[in-house]
């Protein structure tokens, strides 16, 4: 049986949960001010704020949270996530999520105080979705510098921004940056956060029952700062497209902010009318590309050491020799190989890693081979195939030699005999030295690193 005392239960969950996860993030989204758990028996219900709330510990934490509180009432305990204020106790929040009693109408926000606006505006963020947490590089820094500049100065800097790029490449990252930024910086501004497709279902349920509609607009069309995710999904719909078109037109006349992300330019957005096309590049409209080498070696090293498992620098490197494309990814690539390693109780290392992610990894369509790594080292340095596998200590042999061990044990899945092996004959410790010896040398001169990279890039456009 659970304990009657909600506020006490609700200690004794934060103390357990407070074990496994970070930090700021049991104090993002269990703070007494955020939660209350009413136990009863061993059903336990927790409530929430808005819908919003309720999905998000739907979605994240309704495991954990079962399983605390069944360690504590001795019996299998289950949760019911509700809403603040629901019709009893009888709505699930999923079936909440169209009433209308939790839509706010304009007339509430007009009557809210601007100073406790920020901490009552709903908006659900990520709390580790900051600038601080965003590495910026090559593909990203133009969209980070005028996000930045936006959330210094909204509606004064660039209006709309439009930020455009393929799938985790940090979009929604940057929006929640400005987000935050803006509840720091002006905590009197109203700020309205939401996904596209939340604008569109929103919209159609107002639509659906017209005394909400203007409650929709007033939601949408009062605000100081307008964000919508993943604008792509106005595509094909347009009577979301002709209400965000008057949406868009209201809060510019007004010097709002508005910005937006999508998956592709405002010109490449299929079935996009041309006044929204011509008005999406009105502003700035900056594109995230896929990162570079060395900003995915900055990202896995972030993400590394903000876990408290920072790893060893040739790992970050064989992650981002073979995750490209995907920022979500090289996140995902580090949970799991820091897992793997406290599961089996191992040190992280390259072995570990490769194991660890084998069947994640973006494979070339074929797998890189020693003789692929032989055929450009010989290449770009001057040295013959033979010459890598002979016994000459001549430097520049020795030294294409090294390379080619340091590349083939990053790139290929080898292992340390057949390099050994590939390179004349090398025992053990020689392939160690070489790798060794390569390390250290890429941690101390970023030119060397550079020309290692290059090689790198060169033997796996080999493989196209
Ligand atoms: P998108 O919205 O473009 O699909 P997200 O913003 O959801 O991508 O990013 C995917 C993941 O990658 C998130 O966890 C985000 O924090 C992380 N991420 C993306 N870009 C960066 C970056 N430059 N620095 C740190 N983390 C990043
Ligand atoms: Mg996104």
């Amino acid at each position: 049986m659970l304990p009657s005392d909600g506020p006490a239960l609700r200690d004794r969950v934060v103390a357990e949960l407070s074990q496994r996860l970070p930090e700021d993030e049991v104090k993002a989204w269990f703070d007494p001010g955020k939660i209350t758990l009413l136990p009863s028996g061993s059903t336990c219900e927790l409530q929430v704020k808005n819908v919003f709330m309720a999905d998000h510990y739907e979605k994240n934490y309704r495991r954990a949270l079962e399983e605390v509180l069944s360690r504590v009432a001795e019996v299998p305990v289950r949760l019911a996530i509700r809403v603040n204020g629901d019709a009893g106790a009888a709505k699930p929040a999923a079936e909440a999520a169209g009433a209308a009693d939790l839509k706010i109408s304009s007339a509430e926000i007009a009557a809210v105080p601007p100073e406790a606006a920020a901490a009552n505006d709903g908006i659900v963020l990520n709390p580790g979705y900051t600038f601080d947490n965003f590495v910026v590089g090559i593909s990203n820094r133009l969209a980070h510098a005028a996000a930045l500049s936006v959330a210094q100065q909204p509606g004064a800097a660039y209006n709309p921004l439009f930020l455009y790029g393929s799938v985790g490449l940090g979009k929604t990252h940057l929006l929640q940056a400005i987000c935050h930024a803006i509840r720091e910086k002006h905590p009197r501004l109203q700020i309205q956060y939401l996904s596209c497709e939340e604008f569109v279902n929103d919209y159609i349920a107002s639509v659906q029952n017209m005394n909400q509609l203007e409650a929709f607009r007033g939601r949408m069309r009062t605000v100081d700062v307008l964000l919508i995710d993943d604008i792509h999904f106005l595509a094909g719909k347009e009577g979301s497209q002709e209400e965000f078109f008057h949406t868009f037109n209201t809060l510019h006349n007004a010097s709002k902010q508005i910005i937006l992300c999508s998956d592709a330019p405002p010109k490449d957005i299929p079935t996009l009318e041309e006044r929204l096309l011509t008005r999406f590049s009105w502003g700035m409209v900056a594109r995230i590309d896929t990162p570079t080498f060395e900003t995915r070696v900055a990202i896995l090293k972030r993400k590394a050491e903000a876990r408290g498992t920072p790893f060893p620098e040739d790992v970050y490197f064989f992650i981002a020799q073979n995750i490209e494309s995907n920022i979500r990814e090289l996140e995902g690539a580090v949970v799991k190989t820091a897992a793997y390693a406290s599961l089996l109780n191992r040190a992280i290392d390259l072995d570990l890693a490769r194991e660890a992610l084998r069947d994640s990894l973006e494979v070339a369509s074929t797998p890189v081979q020693v003789t692929d790594v032989q055929a450009v080292v010989c290449r770009k340095l001057g040295v013959k195939t033979a010459e890598l596998q002979s016994k000459s200590r001549t430097k520049s042999i020795s030294r294409a030699r090294q390379i080619g061990i340091y590349l083939a044990r990053t790139m290929t899945n080898a292992s340390q005999t057949d390099i050994g092996n590939a390179f004349g004959g090398r025992d053990h410790s020689t392939v160690s030295y070489s790798i060794d010896t390569v390390k250290e040398q890429m941690d101390t001169e970023p030119s060397f690193r550079g020309f290692i990279e290059q090689l790198a890039d060169e033997i796996r456009k080999s493989k196209l």
